[in-house]
């Protein structure tokens, strides 16, 4: 089910997109701060956002602009003023799409399944095959030989594509409390993790490490 993160400062509009997005099988969550969105984005991501323009604390720009250093996911931004519109189209905010208020939320809900269709054929998606129940990945089409933590660690990665996990978090993801001061060994599970993605394709580098920051998984890399 896709989940939508709605950021609105205005309870009201907030509540008729809940409502839209939730009658069509969206999983929703709202913040009303642009600090918010990005702690939100950061910790769990949405696989879209309706961003309002005009928010108390950052504006919606600025929240995109520092969203954008770190995720990829679409956003549609809530526009009041045919001023602001002129800035949603002219400059490169990395915006997918815009909508006046006051708007449809059916017409809303219609923009963001179109977008998510657009989207959502990831190139990657058939590279990686993941086995819950059997614990087994997959990987272009040859079953990984995993231990239980490097399964846990690879499935962690895959869920978000692009995201960057650090190693406390990878940690936790693993079932090792990360107060244990055990980082270092999420660099051990990576190593033998990547030499076995090597084992299937010598060229390409699914895992990215990111210096002083931890790992992400890369579908363009894969
Ligand atoms: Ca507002």
């Amino acid at each position: 089910m896709p989940h939508i993160l709605i950021v609105e400062d205005e309870a009201a509009i907030a509540d008729t997109l809940i409502y839209a997005l939730q009658g069509e099988g969206f999983e929703t969550t709202w913040v009303s701060l642009g600090q918010a969105a990005l702690e939100h984005q950061r910790r769990q991501a949405a696989d879209l956002i309706i961003l309002d323009v005009g928010l108390p604390d950052i504006s919606g720009f600025e929240t995109c602009k520092q969203l954008r250093r770190f995720s990829e996911v679409p956003v549609i931004f809530l526009t009041a003023r045919d001023a602001e519109i002129d800035r949603v189209v002219g400059l490169e905010i990395g915006a997918d799409d815009y909508v006046v208020k006051p708007f449809s939320p059916r017409e809303v809900a219609a923009r963001v399944r179109a977008i998510l269709k657009r989207v959502a054929p990831r190139p990657s998606a058939t590279l990686f095959q993941v086995d819950i129940e059997r614990l087994l990945i997959s990987y272009r089409g040859q079953p990984l030989t995993l231990t239980r933590h490097e399964f846990r660690l690879l499935q962690t990665l895959l869920e978000q594509p692009e995201r960057v996990f650090s190693r406390e978090q990878l940690l936790d993801a693993v079932g090792v409390p990360s107060d244990a001061g055990y980082e270092r060994s999420i660099d051990s599970h990576i190593k033998s993790l990547r030499a076995k993605l090597r084992a299937v394709a010598a060229d390409a580098e699914p895992i990215q490490t990111h210096r002083g920051v931890g790992y992400s998984y890369s579908p363009a890399n894969s």
